[in-house]
């Protein structure tokens, strides 16, 4: 048993609603499988007495803060990441292919796993649902790194067997007896899991997106991750290849690809039949603020999000997101909510911002309770804030006359600085 005392931010219980404790006590401790989680979190004068023997670890002028959750990332784009192009499919062309065709080498994918994760865990986020590239040697690479670091880590080998250059294009068949094969090896030991990953509709033949929905189905549990209406032409282009579908988002149902646990990025260029049948199927939107600034390709409307009621979170979307940090991506998306040109413009609220890219993106992938948030029985996977990690910082924070005021200036001031510290539960 552990116990810390410092300022504490976490989430009540299946809501929004942040609560923040200036003189708090989180105690940390095994569960009945020996994994170390929340035993108790609350106000350091009224836990410490029910906990007097136990040893603290007093962080003054520190907050403590559940670990960040990424829904949506790409590990072989380490090195894409600010690459210039004109919109989505460029981008992939030029830059995108020819970096995630090195990840046949499984000896490259080592060295750019380690370092991946250890950029995820410098920014504080200790989970992520990741792309790896369409070599199976990829996912080995990161999903080994992550179980050497005790890591809560989702990944997949990517699905691609047309419009895709010579380098990352698979064959049909065995790509999906690659993906089965994956799925038993690495899925549900320790904290990892597998999500079945279909690149995208253009880049799959009908048998690859069939076979995909046939593995979602008889492995309930598994995720699934892949992209929707991220762009105009992306978006034209699924027209052309499915005229009889009702939208781009249909096709993925078609094929079963919509299910608790499926998440896709974007979900931009969507209608309200969309979202209804996002809602309906348990699907979740992983929206990804500064990829979709970067690449112009459009704003997630936000209000029609919360009108329908479907599950969604953050993501960072490096490479064609422009940062790891998650302060980063929450300021993008509220600029994001902001815009209002094109859909109602909405000041989304910083603790709601925060709670999109913790609990919320946690009950998003189907982990609510268990990584997120630090109400007792969570994993202990949390970050320890410094709100004075610079001058500027320092300054803005301890004029913050309320809570709403603090955490909005750390997400417009925050990066990797305020980060003063990761901790993982069973590392
Ligand atoms: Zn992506």
């Amino acid at each position: 048993m552990k116990a810390y005392r410092a300022s504490l931010l976490y989430f009540a219980a299946n809501s929004a609603q942040a609560v923040f404790e200036e003189d708090g006590l989180l105690v940390v401790g095994p569960n009945a499988e020996g994994r170390q989680v929340v035993q108790a979190i609350g106000s350091y004068q009224s836990l410490s007495k029910d906990w007097p023997s136990l040893a603290v670890e007093h962080l003054p002028g520190r907050i403590i803060a559940p670990g960040f959750v990424d829904m949506h990332i790409h590990y072989p784009q380490l090195d894409v990441i600010g690459s210039p192009a004109e919109g989505l499919l460029p981008w992939l062309e030029n830059y995108t292919f020819p970096h995630e065709s090195r990840f046949s080498d499984a000896g490259y994918g080592a060295e750019s796993a380690t370092f991946f994760i250890d950029e995820l865990l410098r920014n504080g986020v200790t989970t992520a649902l990741a792309f790896a590239t369409s070599h199976p040697a990829s996912v080995d690479a990161l999903l080994g790194e992550a179980q050497k670091r005790s890591l809560r880590m989702i990944a997949g080998k990517v699905l691609q067997d047309q419009n895709s250059p010579d380098g990352v294009r698979d064959l049909t068949e065995q790509s999906l007896v690659d993906t089965e094969t994956l799925i038993n090896k690495w899925h549900g030991v320790d904290r990892l899991g597998y999500a079945i990953t279909p690149r995208f509709v253009p880049s799959c033949s009908e048998a690859q997106l069939r076979g995909a929905g046939e593995l979602a189905g008889r492995y309930a549990d598994v995720w699934v991750q892949s992209h929707v209406a991220e762009n105009l032409d992306e978006v034209a282009w699924v027209k052309q290849l499915y005229p009889n579908a009702r939208s781009y988002l249909d096709v993925y149902g078609q094929f079963g690809l919509l299910r608790p646990r499926a998440v896709y990025a974007h979900c931009i260029h969507i209608d309200d039949e969309d979202r209804a049948l996002m809602h309906d199927t348990g699907t979740a939107a992983a929206v990804s603020p500064t990829s979709n600034l970067f690449l112009g390709s459009g704003f997630f409307d936000y209000v029609a999000a919360e009108r329908t009621g479907f599950l969604y979170g953050l993501a960072s979307d490096v490479g064609g997101g422009t940062s790891f940090s998650p302060f980063s991506t929450m300021l993008a998306a509220y600029y994001v909510g902001r815009e209002g040109q094109t859909k109602p413009g909405v000041s989304l609220k910083p603790a709601q911002l925060w709670w999109q890219h913790t609990a919320g993106a946690a009950r998003a992938l189907g982990l609510e309770g268990l990584v997120g948030n630090l109400l007792p029985g969570c994993e202990a996977d949390f970050v320890v804030l410094n709100p004075k990690a610079t001058p500027l910082l320092a300054r803005k924070t301890t004029q913050s006359a309320s809570l709403d005021e603090l955490l909005f200036a750390l997400i417009v001031l925050g990066d990797d600085r305020l980060i003063e510290k990761t901790v993982i539960s069973d590392a």
